[in-house]
């Protein structure tokens, strides 16, 4: 199944819906105790799931009438995720190109929950504090299950989902101050979405595509085969110091071709539209404004 955060054009709060081909199915119509939200449902586990499974075969067995997704907003993919944490210099082509060591330890940081936003959001930053704002296109891996000490080969029994990141960066922050956090966690600089797929709809998180297309240049295009530490080992690894809660988001770092790194350096301006996109997940759009 396709979960979105939905709004009717002028609502301001989203609600969760499943999204049927071009439809969305919202749950708050359908069922008398909806979750309020996807985190909601994930904790209500695998009862939760199936639940939501029979009234989407219910109301597909009668064609119901339902509205186009094209017509609605769209809120982040995660709306209070447990945690959002983020792998940095997951792919060698993106660690060298930025002079990053991907080889030793893990590099991994937070990125705190006032950055998501969703698919067709606007996210804007102060031209005096940065001008070298950078796109990465990301696999999102969201958690089912509380994961303590998990062993690779049963991880990703532990992954509810997935969705698209854009773990989007101002690199001269990043390269200036010592912790990676603040610089990818601007209002709206952690778009995710358009939807989270439930784990059973990815036979395999390592033979995923993804692209960036920056005002129609493809700038990034690369297989998730290419990930320095699978989604299995990223799991195994933090759940051996930390008990992983359900709804944890897990972005697991991007691929080279960041704009940073390129001759002449590509950075997103006032005006732009970003659009990250993971084969079988979807398309996550972003316009960008510089005031
Ligand atoms: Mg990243």
């Amino acid at each position: 199944m396709r979960f979105a955060h939905l709004r009717v054009e002028g609502q301001t709060t989203p609600r969760l819906a499943v999204v049927v081909n071009d439809e969305a199915l919202f749950l708050d119509e359908v069922m008398s105790t909806p979750p309020r939200d996807l985190q909601d449902l994930i904790e209500r586990g695998q009862e939760g799931l199936a639940e939501v499974q029979e009234v989407v075969d219910t109301a597909l067995a009668i064609d119901a009438d339902l509205p186009l997704v094209a017509d609605l907003r769209h809120s982040s993919a995660v709306l209070r995720p447990a945690q959002v944490i983020a792998i940095g210099a997951n792919y060698a082509a993106h660690a060298s190109e930025l002079k990053l060591r991907s080889e030793t330890a893990m590099t991994i940081f937070s990125l705190w929950p006032n950055s998501l936003s969703g698919h067709g959001a606007t996210t804007s930053w102060p031209e005096d504090l940065t001008t070298q704002v950078d796109y990465e296109a990301e696999l999102g891996v969201i958690m089912g299950r509380p994961a303590r000490n998990v062993h690779v080969r049963e991880a990703l029994d532990y992954v509810w989902g997935y969705t698209v990141v854009n773990d989007i960066t101002a690199r001269d922050l990043q390269f200036s101050e010592a912790q990676w956090s603040r610089c990818k966690s601007f209002d709206g600089f952690t778009p995710t979405g358009p939807v989270v797929v439930t784990a059973d709809e990815i036979a395999d998180p390592q033979d995923l595509w993804l692209t960036t297309n920056v005002d129609g240049r493809i700038l990034q295009d690369a297989s998730t085969s290419e990930m320095v530490r699978s989604v299995a080992d990223i799991i195994a690894n933090l759940s051996r110091s930390a008990t992983i809660p359900p709804g944890t988001l897990i972005s697991t770092g991007s691929p080279g071709g960041a704009g940073y790194s390129r001759n002449p350096q590509v950075f997103l301006h006032d005006g732009a539209t970003v659009t990250v996109s993971i084969g079988g997940i979807g398309s996550l759009t972003t316009h960008c404004r510089v005031v």
